[in-house]
């Protein structure tokens, strides 16, 4: 079996692995209860389900109605206590000061657009954006009168500039592009949007713990907690975080205007997944950053797109800002080979699985071509390229397992006699 963390210089793989190991304990400790004189508690607290709530008068349940910006427990649609807890922890993960937790990542990428913009307005999103939410800028957005561009992630400011109009009212990065893998200069476009007027969103999914988009002049940020927090595949959540009062309420309006919420059972099971996060992501990090050197050394490979390496787009802004790297990256290979080169690979793999989404306990793969849309770049810039995320497994029988694949695509381009 080859050993994949044989190619990891130490103070890189410190470099990576960081951030996770510095935030296990906090993610540990938040959120519970502690034993009380002779009160014992759970460790874990306990969803607790439901939709009406009952008050002793009309007076006190009148007074409830009024704290709906806090955590009052007022009617089930506007949050349940355990929801409450999530949202208190989440907003102290992402450095921010309020968060409102909702029934899927998209909805929270949706969430933002819907509260901080109206008809008239003009939105500025990077061309890197998760795909449903530019389906939904695309669709939703402009439908009700909202203007929609999207940018380069890499544009500099100069160019950025350009796009701004005396309507701009929100700038939406995703950082780094969950397909695609630039990581943007958050600060320059915390600078254009505050000169513009703007709020800068930022999708943080990638980034959970490791990036503070507050500290870096971003208004809000948004998780998809379905991948590293909930980790387990098995829940769909997402939230949304503010780190003022000005961003917070017509967020937490919308909100409750359009019924968003999330359910107690899904809060429970990313409040139990986030305990562990800091821990498999140390081991999903490492592992990661492993299989991508190993990956840069094969021939097949024109580019890995890992924000640690240099020939990620943006590294130096990953070097910059973040305090450590996930287990989620991108792989281009050599123009000489087919998608299909590159199916058959997949197809064969025997411990990655083929499906959507990521941020759980077991290793993935997916394409990139495909599926994919962009106004401004092409995806690749080579042959096809894939997005492998890293579980759990033992490093080098996920190495093995590539390795025949890529010796298969390399056979299979031989065959053709182009090599
Ligand atoms: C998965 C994902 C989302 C959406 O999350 P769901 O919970 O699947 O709706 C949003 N943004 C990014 C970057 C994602 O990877």
């Amino acid at each position: 079996m080859t050993d994949p963390m044989a190619l990891v210089p130490p103070d890189l793989l410190e470099r990576v692995v960081r951030g996770w190991r510095d935030m296990s304990t906090r993610l540990v400790q938040m959120g519970r209860d502690r034993p009380e004189g002779d009160r014992g508690v759970f460790v874990n607290p306990a969803a607790e389900r439901g939709s009406t709530v009952l008050f002793s008068s009309l007076e006190a349940m009148d007074r409830a109605g009024h704290g709906r910006y806090g955590p009052e427990l007022i009617y089930g649609a506007m949050g349940s206590p355990i929801q409450h807890r999530l949202e208190a922890v989440i907003a102290e993960i992402e450095g921010g000061t309020h968060a409102q937790v909702v029934p899927s990542g998209l909805a929270a990428c949706t969430l933002p657009l819907l509260a901080y913009l109206q008809a008239g307005d003009h939105c500025l999103l990077s061309d890197s954006v998760y795909g449903p939410t530019r389906r939904f800028a695309d669709r939703v957005l402009r439908r009700f009168g909202v203007d929609v561009t999207y940018f380069p992630p890499m544009a500099t400011e100069t160019e950025l500039q350009a796009l701004v109009r005396p309507d701009t009212r929100l700038v939406f990065a995703e950082s780094p592009g969950s397909h695609s893998f630039e990581v943007q200069d958050i600060p320059m476009l915390g600078r254009l949007a505050a000169r513009a007027g703007a709020r800068l969103v930022v999708d943080n999914t990638w980034g959970i713990g490791l990036f503070n988009p507050f500290a870096h002049g971003a208004h809000v940020s948004v998780q998809a907690l379905t991948k590293y927090a909930a980790g387990h595949s098995d829940t769909i959540i997402g939230a949304v975080t503010v780190a003022s009062d000005a961003d917070w309420r017509p967020l937490r309006d919308t909100a409750i205007q359009a019924g968003q919420t999330a359910g107690p059972d899904d809060c429970w099971l990313t409040l139990r997944g986030l305990r562990t996060m800091g821990a498999r992501l140390e081991r999903q990090a490492a592992t990661a950053l492993g299989l991508a050197l190993w990956l840069q050394s094969r021939p097949e490979v024109h580019r890995v797109l890992h924000p640690a390496l240099p020939s990620c787009p943006g590294h130096e802004y990953w070097a910059r800002d973040f305090s450590g790297a996930s287990s989620l990256f991108g792989v281009v290979f050599d123009a000489g080979f087919t998608t299909a080169d590159m199916t058959a690979m997949i197809d064969g793999l025997q411990h990655f699985g083929i499906g959507a989404s990521w941020g759980g306990y077991e290793s993935l793969v997916l394409p990139t071509t495909g599926g994919i849309s962009r106004s401004c770049l092409s995806v690749t810039g080579a042959g096809p390229a894939c997005r492998l995320h890293v579980g759990l497994e033992a490093g080098g029988l996920l190495v093995d397992d590539l390795a025949r694949g890529l010796d298969g695509m390399s056979a299979a381009r031989a065959g053709r006699g182009t090599d």
